[in-house]
């Protein structure tokens, strides 16, 4: 490395550590703030001091200046340091390209919007919102186009969560899986809809505990490197030797407390597999919020609620709520663990139907950002396409429209990185199947070294040097599709339900 390229990393690395610092504050006000303080005050100001001070270092005319020193060496672009400059290039342009004035305004707004979006939600009274979601979205446009989307604004917002992805290549996806999803996903809620099945209630919490450590532990999460904490809404941050999980228990829910652990698990294996040595620089980042995904749905759908992991951990399940499961078979737990049932609320939706809440967001998404939708025709929108995809229609507003906290905080363009961890997730599971012919025995012995290692040669080692599509090349061989998704689906729920 030559001096230059040290201190540009050092420097890199400092803003690096300044956003972590606001992470972890970010945590911090989730798991440990007293509830007396929340929302803090004084906890959005130390945030908002930080992300001045790493605004302001990050776009600093020296730090321009050495990157643009090293970008006149000869560097292949796709070494190390090439990727490091590439991505830095795209990160910065981005940040001068959007003035203070308009973050500053969109900052105040966001949090207008948020406590609209809540009392409109309380009160089911979409009209006292609407003229918010308005600006909102003429915000969203606004920023787009300082970031040079004046024409395209709704590719602007999909780019920044997966680089690389665009509203064209996202219909394409989308429009091939809901031809053969909607009635895929009626069949199998035929199915299903014919099962009678317990709730699980009186599972003690103390156990909940033991057990999700346990199971977080054998799929390889690294405790000594990592922790599991008890907020609201489960998520994953930091990483590398600090990566910090959150679940949330419900005596009465158990399988949520499960799933969620599992799922934000999977999202901490990522970090924690991200080459520790570019920690600091895009080489020990993630490949953008859908890949992210990819990793969470792997473990938690395609290994967790599996036959295999099930014949694995139901003993140990049964010995640690001996009363709770007394009168539940075997099988009746197995279905309730894939149970498919029409919801409204995509947060609760199963995996099958999951995809189609997406799909119904991003044609909205889409029709608002072209101009094709105004914002006041937007639950009349959501119920047509709600009875089209999903065969319900929502009681309200508060069931529908305004089930969702994104939209008030003007993240357009998010939702459809769910869908395409879902895309990409089925993809990995079958070429990782074909790698590892054996792959589904070692899940049932509990051996998940080799799919982890597997999954680190594949996608987590790599950082942010390939985007999703590249990276799904690479990992699979075959471009991003929509097929591995529904064989899956077809393979794990047909035939659980035509048993019956
Ligand atoms: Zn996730």
């Amino acid at each position: 490395m030559t001096e230059k390229q040290a201190t540009f990393l050092s420097e890199l690395q400092s803003i690096s550590s300044l956003r972590q610092i606001s992470s972890l504050l970010g945590w911090d006000q989730q798991v440990n703030l007293p509830p007396g303080n929340s929302p803090s005050k004084q906890r959005a100001s130390q945030r908002a001091v930080l992300a001045t001070l790493i605004h302001r270092e990050f776009t600093s005319v020296e730090f321009q200046d050495k990157l643009r020193e090293l970008e006149q060496m000869e560097i292949d672009s796709n070494e190390d340091w090439g990727v490091i400059l590439r991505e830095v290039r795209r990160k910065l342009d981005r940040a001068i390209k959007i003035p203070s004035e308009f973050v500053a305004r969109k900052a105040a707004h966001q949090s207008r919007a948020y406590h609209a979006w809540r009392k409109a939600r309380q009160n089911d009274d979409f009209a006292s919102y609407a003229p918010i979601l308005e600006v909102t979205l003429q915000l969203a446009r606004e920023e787009a186009a300082f970031a040079g989307y004046a024409d395209n604004p709704y590719d602007y917002h999909l780019d920044l969560h997966d680089p690389g992805m665009e509203t064209l290549s996202v219909a394409k996806l989308f429009d091939a899986l809901q031809v053969e999803l909607v009635p895929l996903s009626q069949r199998i809620l035929g199915l299903a809809g014919t099962c009678k099945l317990p709730a699980l209630k009186n599972f003690p919490v103390t156990q909940q505990e033991v057990f999700l450590r346990e199971v977080v532990e054998s799929l390889g999460f690294d405790f000594s490197r990592g922790r599991m904490d008890v907020a609201i809404h489960p998520f994953c941050s930091g990483n590398g030797n600090d990566t910090r999980l959150t679940t949330r228990y419900d005596a009465d829910n158990p399988l949520d407390s499960l799933f969620s652990s599992i799922h934000e698990a999977g999202h901490g294996l990522y970090e924690q597999g991200l080459p520790a040595k570019w920690i600091g620089t895009p080489l020990g980042e993630a490949a953008g919020m859908a890949v992210h995904e990819s990793q969470s749905r792997i473990w938690e759908n395609q290994v967790g609620r599996s036959r295999q992991f099930w014949n694995l951990w139901e003993p140990r399940f049964r010995e640690l709520f001996p009363e709770a499961l007394s009168d539940i078979s075997s099988e009746d737990l197995f279905k309730t663990i894939n149970l498919v049932t029409p919801n409204p609320i995509r947060v609760d939706a199963d995996e099958v139907t999951y995809n189609l809440h997406v799909i119904l967001r991003f044609e909205l998404e889409q029709a608002l950002f072209s101009g094709e939708l105004e914002v006041s025709e937007l639950p009349d929108a959501w119920s047509e396409k709600a009875e089209r995809l999903l065969n319900l229609q929502p009681k309200n507003d508060a069931e529908g429209v305004l089930q969702d906290v994104h939209w008030s905080s003007g993240s357009f363009g998010y939702f459809p990185s769910y869908c395409i961890g879902n895309l990409l997730a089925a993809q990995l599971w079958e070429t990782a199947k074909e790698d590892i012919p054996e792959l589904e025995s070692l899940i049932e012995a509990g051996e998940n070294e080799r799919f982890l290692a597997w999954l680190d040669e594949k996608i987590h080692r790599h950082g942010s040097r390939m985007n999703l599509l590249e990276l799904t090349e690479h990992a699979t061989g075959k471009p991003l599709g929509h097929a591995p998704l529904l064989r899956y689906l077809e393979e794990r729920y047909l035939v659980l339900y035509e048993q019956n």
